[in-house]
């Protein structure tokens, strides 16, 4: 029988399968709503989330707070995760056997929440749920189907604030992902905000090189299949 979130994420708090665990305060499953259309997914805790045990509490939080706002919506009615659960030290990079312990906790949620949608924060996620080295700014601003679902990659709220916020290029881009995000939700097809010469493409890339082998498998192929879709072999493994 599967179990719910809530005890997926019981059992997630005591976990220690990478050297992570040993610096953690606490881990940071995820938050927000369990029936959630819309997930986004970060790197992993900073300071603040691993202080106070939730995802995105930071100032880059407050800005994905914003954001949400901006298109109608709340922390409370999306999902909010990392690749990680535990903070790395100095806030590095999760290093690739992190990286592969985690996984089984983020496929598990991906599996039990459904969302249709999915919008990884920055490259470093981006990369790992698409399986790709193509970097985040040729990646964002269109949507991108993953085995049944849409992904739309985004810029990290993180930096945006540490290169240029309000005023720069990036910030009007990101805003422009939201508006996909909306319209992708709302099944409209593209973002109704903007004007058609700032509107950005709603193009479906699904031809995404692969990238070289990095000895870290990504999320696609292991996360169960949109109820209806076809399971097929490699999913089934997994469970
Ligand atoms: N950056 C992330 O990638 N995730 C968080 O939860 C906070 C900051």
């Amino acid at each position: 029988m599967t179990r719910t979130l809530i005890e997926a994420a019981e059992e997630a708090a005591t976990c220690t399968r990478c050297r992570l665990s040993q610096g953690r305060t606490q881990v940071v499953y995820g938050v927000g709503d369990p029936d959630a259309d819309l997930m986004f997914i970060g790197e992993g805790p900073g300071f603040h989330e691993d202080k106070q045990g939730e995802p995105f509490v930071g100032a880059a939080g407050q800005l994905l707070t914003r954001m949400l706002g901006e298109i109608g919506l709340t922390r409370e009615q999306v999902y909010i995760n990392n690749v990680v659960m535990c903070r790395p030290p100095g806030n590095r990079d999760p290093l690739p056997d992190e990286i592969e312990a985690c996984t089984p906790w983020l496929v598990e949620r991906v599996s039990l929440i459904q969302p249709r949608v999915i919008v990884t924060l920055g490259n470093f996620a981006t990369k790992f749920v698409l399986d790709t080295h193509v970097g985040i700014t040729r990646l964002r601003g269109k949507v991108h189907d993953w085995h049944g679902r849409t992904v739309i990659p985004t810029f990290h709220p993180a930096a945006i604030l540490h290169g240029g916020g309000e005023r720069s290029r990036q910030f009007q881009l990101l805003r422009d992902d939201f508006r996909l995000v909306r319209a992708t939700l709302h099944g409209t097809g593209s973002p109704t905000a903007p004007s058609p010469e700032e509107a950005p493409a709603l193009e479906i890339l699904d031809d995404v090189p692969p990238p070289p082998p990095s000895g870290v498998p990504g999320l696609p192929d292991r996360v169960l299949p949109i109820p209806d879709a076809e399971p097929h072999d490699e999913q089934m493994e997994l469970f």
